[in-house]
């Protein structure tokens, strides 16, 4: 990066300001700019962005293409060794990219700390991919013919991206975006970009080459519109709401541009009756609470089966009880504020509407300070046509929902149109695996949370949670190349 753009707040905290970078070069500030508060603590200014106009998608589209040619034709162990790199400067810049992200998003920083962790395990993954094989042989029914089929780059691929993870989103994308030989557009969301731009210092200082990733920062409507509309990529992927999602489908199909869509998600865990209250508990409450409930998999409905409905309760109170609200800085926060004023606008609305249609379980801590802090809730007595039961809350609020049994609890799991994850918790095997095996979902878990799956593992959704293709793990690779079948004849002039 050309030079380090830094000032101070008033409370003596570095100011970030972030531009587009565009072929390794920061872009020249611009006149629609937006400072960025911190949502722990409004009072103060994390930093200012700087929004481009859509013109910057014509510059990283050049720059993306000059460079994927450059990169694709470098061995596997050269890929490799960047992507080693780059998570060596994570590691060595963990505490600050931390720091930045948890004062721009309001995710608590020790919850910050681990998600930056994932980061580093996912370039390692994707870096040993750079020397594992890419391909198959495939016996030929001709002789002395050498069949193949390989993986090749899809060439430039543009990345969309939440705020709600705003490292590990954007890394499951781009380490195997990159290892497959890709260039990528990077445009991530309004109020996770200053943490995107400090991304783009790390892959600098790894030695990424200049216009394998750009940065193009700017509004969704504007930028992100240009990039699935116009841009000459040839794959899209996306993290975000259904309604932009569907967008990005349907543009996408139009354009005949491979795209993936990772989108909204309404979570249930299942409590059967021989579960042990107490433990279940408290991982339900994390599973529901944690990132304050803005998380894609986290669990909005509890689903319990009768008899275990009152002990739960007890414990859900008891649990309750010990969990922290406390600004993102704090190092005991068990949940923080909601990331924006929007969000805080419309989960509000939700715990509203909980409060008065619903009969209060349990509440939470509040916290008094400025910020956007939502006080946890679980509520019972929710009609199943209910806005609160169908809709993507994405904050810390719970519904509560009695079962007769492990069939009617599944299919109260699967009455949405979503299917990200779900979870049972119990010890009777047989109904675990009836619920593992009629569940519509594409990530099902026993005895554990809804949220939380591994990096090594495929994650997305079913139904109207995904266009059906699944991120992370060996699932990427497929999703960021294209195979090619190779046939050689190699007795040919013999
Ligand atoms: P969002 O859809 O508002 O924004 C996502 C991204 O799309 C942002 O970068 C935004 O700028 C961009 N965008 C907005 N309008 C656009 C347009 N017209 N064209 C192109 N790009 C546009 O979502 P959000 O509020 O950032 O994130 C929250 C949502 O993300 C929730 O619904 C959550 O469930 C979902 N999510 C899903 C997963 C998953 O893996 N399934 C993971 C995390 C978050």
């Amino acid at each position: 990066m050309q030079k380090k753009r830094v000032i101070l707040n008033q409370e003596g905290i570095i100011l970030v300001t972030a531009t587009s970078v565009v072929e390794g070069k920061i872009m020249k500030e611009g006149n629609d700019q937006k400072e960025i508060f911190n949502p722990s603590h409004l009072e103060q200014t994390v930093g200012k962005l700087s929004f481009s106009p859509k013109e910057v998608i014509g510059e990283a589209e050049k720059a993306a293409h000059a460079a994927q040619k450059e990169w694709a034709v470098k061995t596997g162990q050269q890929k490799s060794q960047i992507l080693y790199k780059i998570a060596d400067e994570i590691t060595d810049h963990a505490e600050e990219i931390a720091a930045l992200a948890s004062k721009e998003m309001g995710k608590p920083i020790t919850e910050m700390k681990g998600e930056v962790q994932r980061a580093v395990q996912l370039f390692k993954y994707y870096a040993a991919e750079g020397v594992r094989p890419d391909g198959d042989t495939i016996p030929s029914s001709a002789p002395d013919v050498l069949q193949y089929a390989k993986r090749v780059p899809l060439g430039v691929v543009g990345v969309i991206t939440p705020w709600n993870f705003p490292v590990a989103i954007p890394v499951w994308k781009i380490a195997p975006a990159i290892i497959c030989g890709n260039a990528v557009i990077w445009k991530p969301a309004e109020n996770s970009t200053l943490t995107a731009f400090k991304m783009m210092e790390i892959f600098k200082k790894a030695e990424l080459p200049d216009g394998l990733v750009n940065l193009v920062i700017g509004k969704g409507r504007e930028v992100g519109q240009q990039l699935m509309d116009k841009a000459a990529i040839n794959g899209l992927s996306f993290t975000g709401s259904t309604e932009v999602g569907s967008k990005v489908a349907e543009t996408c199909a139009s354009r005949n541009i491979k795209f993936q869509t990772e989108m909204g998600g309404k979570n249930s865990a299942i409590v059967l009756k021989d579960a042990d209250v107490e433990k279940t508990a408290s991982v339900l409450l994390s599973g529901a609470l944690r990132s304050a409930g803005q998380k894609c998999t986290a669990t909005s409905r509890i689903i319990v089966e009768k008899e275990a409905m009152e002990d739960l309760k007890e414990a859900l109170r008891a649990e309750m009880a010990n969990i922290h609200m406390a600004p993102a800085d704090d190092t005991k926060a068990y949940l923080g504020p909601v990331a924006s004023q929007e969000q805080y606008d419309k989960v509000s609305d939700y715990r509203r509407m909980a409060k008065k249609d619903g009969k209060v379980v349990a509440e939470g801590d509040q916290w008094n300070e400025e910020g956007y802090y939502i006080s946890p809730l679980i509520v019972e007595d929710i009609d199943t046509n209910h806005a609160l039961w169908k809709e993507e809350v994405f904050g810390p609020i719970i519904v509560l929902m009695p079962a007769q049994d492990v069939k009617e609890a599944v299919a109260m799991c699967n009455d949405t149109v979503f299917g990200l994850s779900a979870s049972v918790f119990t010890n009777n095997l047989s109904e675990a695996h009836y619920f593992l095996d009629y569940t519509k979902a594409g990530m099902v878990r026993v005895n554990q949370e809804t949220a939380g799956v591994e990096y090594q593992s495929p994650f997305g959704g079913m139904k109207a949670s995904s266009s059906h293709t699944r991120e992370q793990g060996q699932a990427a690779l497929d999703f960021y190349s294209e195979t090619k079948t190779y046939a050689i004849n190699y007795a040919w002039g013999q």
